[in-house]
């Protein structure tokens, strides 16, 4: 599963692929999504999201822009998008 572009910047770990609970800064607001799929450092557990993760949570963020007026739950749940 790792590979040499896979390492960690901070502390060159390893990374494994692991579902976690993200927290995501967008527009000034964090938050938080479930069983985002990650690659979790080994070594110091910075967390490292593929670009299509990362297009996806930006996607839940949005949304949750638009439904914060009347749900007031600040989880979301990463496969809301995927329908
Ligand atoms: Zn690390």
């Amino acid at each position: 599963m790792v590979n040499k572009s896979d390492l960690c910047e901070f502390c060159e770990g390893g990374t494994e692929k692991k579902l976690i609970r993200a927290r995501f800064r967008y527009k000034g607001q964090t938050i938080f999504i479930n069983d985002v799929p990650a690659w979790v450092c080994t070594h110091c557990g910075e967390q490292y999201f593929d670009a299509p993760v990362y297009q996806c949570m930006e996607k839940i963020a949005k949304n949750r822009d638009n439904i914060q007026k009347t749900i007031s739950f600040p989880l979301a749940e990463y496969d809301m998008v995927i329908s």
